[in-house]
C-alpha cells in the first residue's frame, strides 16, 4: 500500500491513514438538509446495523458528532440514570475515562482496577455482580487502546446477561476490525467511532443501541448537543442530523464502508489487521524490543513495546528519527513502565510493517542503541 501523496504512515490508533478515494470523497460540499446527504446518512446507518448483526428491529443505530469519547458520553447518558450503578471494568486509560464521565453525569459506579495491562475476568464479574446486587450495568472497553489488550468480550458478556444486567461497550478501537456478533453475543450498547477500523476521517462517533433502552433515555441527557435520544428522535423524523452534522466525513466514511466490504468485511480487515501485527511483533523482537503482552492477549490494533533500557534511547529523539523516515508511531500511556505502542491499523499492510522494521533499525543505530536480539514479555 503507497501513499499517493508523499505523506508519513500513521502507525496511531486512529485518524489513521486513509485511502486516496476515501480523501477523494471529501472533494464535494454538501447540503445538511438535503435528501442527497439524508441517503447517505441512512445508508450508513443500516450498514452499521448489519455489520454488527444487529437486528433493526431491536437495535438502533444513532450517529453523533464530534470525537469517539462524545459518542461514549452520550451513550452513557442515555443508557444510565441517577437511580442505576454501573460496574466500571478498567485496565487503562479509556476505563477510567468512562468512570470520569460518570462521575460528572452524576451516576453511581464502582470499578474493577486492573491496572494497566491484566484483563478483567469473567468470574472477578460474577463475583462482584453478586456481592453488589444493586449494580445495573457494566461498562467494559473490548480493546484497550492504551496498552492494545483485547478484553474477553464474549465471556464477560455471557455472565454480565445470566445475572440480567445490561452491558455497554466502548468497542471504539476494535469495531469493523474484530469480529463483534450482536446476534450471538449479548451486548446492549456499543459505541465506535468513524475514524478507527472502519478507516474514515474523524469528525463522529456512533452507538448502536437496544431500542428500548433508548426509548427510557428520554429525558434523562445532562447536556443538549450530547442528548442520544433527541438525536434518534429528531433523525427517525427528519432523516437529519439534529444538529450540523459533518458532511464530509460522513460522505467519506460511506466510501470507506464499500471498501471495507471489498476487503472481505470485517473478517477480511482482520486478517490483514494481524498479519500487520504479526510481521511487526515479529520484527520488532528480532530487533530486541520486548511486547508489554503475552502473546494471547495481543489485539491486532496497536501493540505496546517496552523501551529499552539502553541510556541512549530516548522517545523523542526515537520519534522524530522515524518521521524523518515517513512513519508516526504514539507515545505510551502506561503509569508503571517506559514504552511505545505502534498501530497495525489504517491502510498499512505487512509490506509497510517492513519497511517500518528497516527505518527503525536505521534510526536505533542514528541514536547509537544497541540492543540484543531477546524477547521479553511482562
Ligand atoms: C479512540 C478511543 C476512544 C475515543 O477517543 P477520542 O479521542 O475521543 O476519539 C475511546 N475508547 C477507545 C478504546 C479508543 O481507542
Amino acid at each position: 500500500m503507497t501513499n499517493s501523496i508523499k505523506e508519513p504512515y500513521l502507525l496511531t490508533p486512529g485518524p489513521l491513514t486513509t485511502s486516496h478515494a476515501t480523501k477523494a470523497a471529501m472533494l464535494r460540499d454538501w447540503g445538511s438538509w438535503d435528501d442527497d446527504f439524508n441517503q447517505v446518512t441512512a445508508d450508513v446507518r443500516t450498514q452499521l446495523l448489519a455489520m454488527a448483526e444487529a437486528a433493526s428491529g431491536e437495535y438502533a443505530c444513532v450517529p453523533m458528532q464530534g470525537s469517539g469519547t462524545f459518542a461514549v458520553e452520550s451513550a452513557l447518558a442515555c443508557a444510565t440514570d441517577p437511580n442505576d450503578k454501573v460496574l466500571v471494568l478498567m485496565n487503562g486509560a479509556y476505563g477510567k475515562r468512562a468512570a470520569q464521565l460518570l462521575h460528572m453525569m452524576g451516576r453511581r459506579y464502582v470499578t474493577l482496577d486492573k491496572g494497566d495491562y491484566l484483563p478483567p475476568q469473567p468470574n472477578e464479574v460474577a463475583v462482584l455482580l453478586e456481592q453488589y446486587p444493586e449494580i445495573t450495568s457494566v461498562f467494559l472497553v473490548h480493546c484497550e487502546t492504551s496498552s492494545g489488550i483485547l478484553n474477553p468480550l464474549e465471556a464477560i458478556a455471557e455472565v454480565v446477561h445470566t445475572h440480567g444486567k445490561t452491558l455497554i461497550v466502548d468497542a471504539m478501537s476494535s469495531f469493523g476490525g474484530v469480529p463483534i456478533s450482536l446476534a450471538k453475543t449479548p451486548i446492549d450498547v456499543l459505541v465506535s467511532s468513524a475514524n478507527k477500523c472502519i478507516e474514515g476521517v474523524p469528525g463522529f462517533g456512533f452507538v448502536i443501541i437496544r431500542k428500548a433502552l433508548l426509548e427510557a433515555g428520554k429525558g434523562r441527557a445532562h447536556s443538549l448537543s450530547l442528548d442520544l435520544y433527541a438525536q434518534w428522535e429528531y433523525m427517525e423524523r427528519t432523516g437529519q442530523w439534529r444538529f450540523t452534522p459533518p458532511t464530509h466525513t460522513v460522505v467519506a466514511f460511506q466510501t470507506a464502508l464499500a471498501q471495507h466490504r471489498e476487503e472481505g468485511g470485517v473478517r477480511g480487515r482482520c486478517a490483514r489487521y494481524t498479519r500487520n501485527r504479526d510481521a511487526l511483533v515479529k520484527g520488532m523482537r528480532a530487533i530486541g524490543f520486548g511486547t508489554l503482552l503475552e502473546d494471547g492477549w495481543l489485539s491486532p490494533i496497536i501493540t505496546t513495546f517496552l523501551s529499552p533500557n539502553d541510556p541512549a534511547f530516548e522517545f523523542n529523539a526515537f520519534y522524530a528519527a522515524l518521521k524523518s523516515r515517513g512513519f508516526l508511531i504514539y507515545p505510551g500511556k502506561l503509569t508503571e513502565v517506559e514504552s511505545f505502542r505502534i498501530g497495525c491499523i489504517g491502510q498499512l499492510d505487512a509490506a509497510v510493517m517492513e519497511t517500518l522494521l528497516v527505518a527503525m533499525q536505521d534510526a536505533l543505530s542514528e541514536m547509537g542503541v544497541f540492543l540484543s536480539s531477546h524477547s521479553r514479555s511482562a
